[in-house]
């Protein structure tokens, strides 16, 4: 068991208009402000990049002092380079000055979608390291990886891609440049199936031992399961030993449902 804060963390995806995110954003901190003193576990959304400013402002309306201190904001993307003539690409320093403090690297719909690559995601997160962006990584296997019984060595495979990063990268300090690793199997993300407890726990545990032989603060890295999480299903995963909290994305778009994962109640 690691004595880590526990990171619930949306991932909107390509979805909402201006008025949904803001009536998300509203329901969610309503629904924080109801948490008990201390408050257990850290909350983020990952809205697209165009609601950026306008979650920014709800959330810095909501608490003037510390606009992050209900509801952390991140981004799902930035450019691998940190800025000029790139049409289209979004930098680290601008996520930054956008009021993000979070990002999201690596999913694996930019990785099998958009054919993301290993060094892609390398350079991605040394920029966002570079501009004191916290990120969450994701790694993870398909359907056949995990048939073939290859779901640890691909999962190392894609964390040694990003050893330069992780070396300089400062565990569980929630103040530093922090790294969380979210586990994220292909197969449940998205799909309804998401992987029993015990068998993310598994992987987590592998990932844990990795960290370990690597030299890396095996013990305060925060490690996150996604991939079909609900509120139905979320206390047993994150009663796990290694799990550190959840990546959602689906149940994210939902205040009930998001806030249920980390055992709150929308107000009505
Ligand atoms: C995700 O996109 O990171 C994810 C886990 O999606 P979902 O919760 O919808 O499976």
């Amino acid at each position: 068991m690691t004595d880590c804060v526990p990171l619930i963390a949306g991932n909107w995806k390509m979805n909402g208009t201006r008025a949904s995110a803001l009536e998300l954003t509203r329901g969610l901190v309503a629904g924080l402000r109801e948490r008990p003193p201390g408050g257990g576990s850290q909350w983020l959304v990952c809205p697209p990049f165009v609601h950026l400013p306008l979650v920014e402002a709800c959330l810095r309306e909501a608490t003037p002092e510390d606009a992050g201190a209900l509801l952390a904001l991140g981004a799902q993307n930035l450019a691998a380079t940190a800025g000029g003539a790139l049409t289209g690409e979004v930098s680290a320093s601008m996520l930054r000055d956008a009021g993000c403090t979070w990002v999201i690297l690596g999913h694996s719909e930019r990785r099998t979608l958009l054919g993301e690559t290993d060094a892609q995601v390398l350079a991605k997160l040394q920029r966002a390291q570079e501009a004191g962006l916290h990120s969450i990584v994701c790694v993870g296997e398909t359907e056949a990886q995990r048939e073939a019984q290859r779901t640890v060595p691909v999962i190392e495979a894609q964390l040694e891609a990003l050893l330069p990063a992780l070396q300089g990268a400062s565990p569980g300090g929630l103040g530093a440049t922090e790294v969380v690793i979210a586990y994220e199997p292909i197969w449940a993300i998205g799909t309804g199936r998401s992987a029993t407890a015990e068998l993310a726990q598994e992987v987590h545990a592998a990932i844990r031992r990795w960290l370990g032989t690597q030299g890396l603060e095996a013990r305060a890295t925060r490690i996150l399961y996604g991939g079909s999480v609900k509120a139905a299903n979320a206390a047993q995963l994150l009663a796990m030993p290694d799990i550190d909290g959840v990546l959602v994305g689906g149940a994210s778009l939902s205040v009930g449902e998001f806030l249920g994962i980390g055992g709150l109640s929308s107000r009505p």
